[in-house]
Parts: C-alpha cells; structure tokens; sequence
C-alpha cells in the first residue's frame, strides 16, 4: 500500500480501462495483445463506426469483413478469427457477454481461460475491468516493478504474483484496477527497461533504485 500511495500521490487516480462499454472493454482486451493501444484504438474506432463493436454484432459478421476492421492492430487475421470465434461461442452459450459475466468468479475465470486466445493477464483484464471482479491483473510492468522494488523473483510465475496481491489487499475491484493502472504509469514513465530512477515516486522504498542490475 506504500507503493500504491507512492504511485498515486504522483500519478493521481487514473481511470482505467478506457472503454465506454463492456463489450468495448471485452474486445480491446483481446486487441491489445502483441500490440499498442494506439494502434487498438485505430480498430476500435473502425469497429465503432461499422457498428460492430459489441459482441453480438461480431458474432453475425463475416470473418473477412472483421479482419478489415481490425486490421490496425496488427496480427489481424488472427484477431478476428479469435473475436468471431470467441463472439460465437459467447452468444450460443450464454446468450450475451452479461450472461457471460454472470458466473461465479472462479467459474468465469476457468470458462475464458478454456477458450482459444485467452491467456491469464487477458481474462484477468476482462473480469477486472469489464466484469467488475475483484481479481488482480499481472503484467510485465508488474513483474519487472515488483522485482525491483521488492526483489520479488524476476521468474516468479503468473498466480503466485496475483497471490501476493491479492492475500495482502482487501477484495476492491476499484483498488485493483487503480492500483494495475499505477503500474503501468510508472512503467511506461520511469520504470523502463532502462530505469529512471531519479525522479521516480518509489525510490525511498525501491530496493534496487539507482542501481538495477543488467537484464532485469
Ligand atoms: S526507483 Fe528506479 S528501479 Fe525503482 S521503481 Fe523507480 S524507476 Fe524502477
């Protein structure tokens, strides 16, 4: 929470994900994978004007026209396979991403990680920020700050990092999505691959500020 507070009086509170709609949300978070979210937004934006940003409208599209849509974000064939792919299966299961979204928390984690496209940090992101479920988002800013300030293991994997959070922070949905978004800040702004410690809101608490070894 040090670091949290570190963060926040630096950054303020950042309202995040950007998205208007929780299928808006949904989609950019498959989007987003291997790319920029500038470069997401462009499809978003596309998606937007052919009134195809929902999952239900992607459900009923043709593939190809979805790949002319998406095409910005890169790996866009893949993409709108994925999302006509995933869309389907929603609509034909659950009836909508709402219904989607009505599972248990465990049950919904476990159904978007059996599907095709869907790692951890995405289904984390979209019951986070879509869903509106307490569950912590782990990244490479994460990882890379954890290690850092904390001398967390570089290697640590995936669950253990989100145990460490969540056995720690009580179950808020609006404090974890503030609290990944903190992360990011401070990794796009200071904590890069080639650190800028000087002016950094966590270098009273940082392990390693000033002198982080090569490679991490
Ligand atoms: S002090 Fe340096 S290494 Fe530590 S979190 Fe800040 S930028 Fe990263």
């Amino acid at each position: 929470m040090k670091l949290y507070g570190s963060m926040g009086s630096r950054f303020g509170f950042l309202n995040w994900w950007p998205g208007d709609t929780k299928d808006e949300i949904f989609i950019g978070a498959i989007l987003t994978q291997q790319t920029t979210w500038t470069n997401v937004e462009k499809a978003i934006s596309n998606l937007k004007k052919s009134k195809a940003l929902s999952v239900r409208a992607l459900s009923r599209m043709e593939t190809s026209i979805i790949e002319k849509l998406v095409r910005p974000s890169g790996y866009y064939r893949q993409k709108a396979k994925r999302l006509k792919l995933l869309s389907s299966t929603i609509m034909s299961e659950y009836g909508s991403l709402e219904g989607l979204f009505g599972l248990g928390q465990e049950a919904l984690r476990k159904t978007l990680l059996g599907m095709k496209g869907i790692g951890p940090e995405t289904a984390d992101s979209i019951m986070l920020y879509a869903a509106g479920k307490p569950t912590f988002v782990i990244d490479a800013y994460t990882k890379r700050i954890m290690y850092r300030v904390f001398g967390t293991p570089a290697n640590i994997d995936y669950d253990s990092l989100k145990e460490v959070f969540e056995s720690a922070l009580p179950k808020n949905p609006a404090l974890y999505k503030d609290f990944h978004a903190q992360f990011v800040e401070l990794g796009k702004s200071h904590c890069k691959t080639k650190p800028l410690c000087n002016h950094c809101p966590a270098f009273g608490l940082c392990k390693y500020a000033g002198q982080v070894p090569t490679g991490h």
